[in-house]
């Protein structure tokens, strides 16, 4: 991700992009924001995280005279913009695409009734979600809410990508890939 941000604050610099849309933590947990900047400075702030649930497409419409900005996108967020693209309401020269890997967007609404307490405080530890609140701490494996069409998501990055971020995959086993094995072992002789 390091290398990402200085990517970007370098094609900032050089004027190739106008700003960059991409999440950052938000003082309500659960919830990343979505923000767009033209500072150099607020470059650092972006995360990659299973809390960044918005979709980053709303706010790039409304972005659309800007010229080129950098957008920060899953893939099924790239097949979005691929749609819009084909539909003619974006331009593909106007967003430089990077391409975020991903495994999944926690359900809040799940967790929240998961907590049942006013919750202060999300972080996602290995595959583990620490949530911390009025009743204290407590931690829930990741995969449990994940909703399904994630978890079932066979949507890879489209090719149509102006950098990438490598390395940032969560070690989440994917449903399909389990219960493809489970059907391998109930056919072996
Ligand atoms: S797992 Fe697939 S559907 Fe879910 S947010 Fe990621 S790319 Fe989108």
């Amino acid at each position: 991700m390091d290398r990402i941000k200085e990517k970007l604050k370098a094609l900032l610099k050089d004027g190739e992009i106008k700003g960059v849309l991409g999440f950052v933590p938000s003082s309500t947990p659960l919830k990343n924001r979505v923000i767009y900047t033209e500072s150099p400075e607020d470059i650092d702030k972006f995360v990659v995280s299973p809390f960044n649930t918005l979709n980053p497409l709303s706010y790039l419409l409304r972005l659309k005279e800007k010229g080129k900005v950098a957008c920060f996108l899953r893939p099924c967020e790239q097949r979005g913009l691929n749609v819009l693209v084909s539909e003619g309401i974006l331009k593909r020269e106007n967003v430089f695409v990077i391409d975020v890997p991903c495994s999944g967007a926690v359900d809040p609404f799940r967790l929240k009734k998961a907590y049942d307490g006013d919750i202060k405080e999300a972080k996602v530890r290995d595959d583990r979600i620490v949530i911390k609140g009025t009743i204290g701490e407590k931690t829930y494996p990741l995969s449990e809410f994940i909703p399904y069409s994630c978890r079932v998501c066979e949507v890879s990055s489209f090719g149509d990508i102006d950098l990438s971020i490598e390395g940032e995959k969560s070690t989440m086993e994917h449903e399909n890939y389990r219960k493809i094995e489970e059907f391998d072992k109930k056919n072996t002789l």
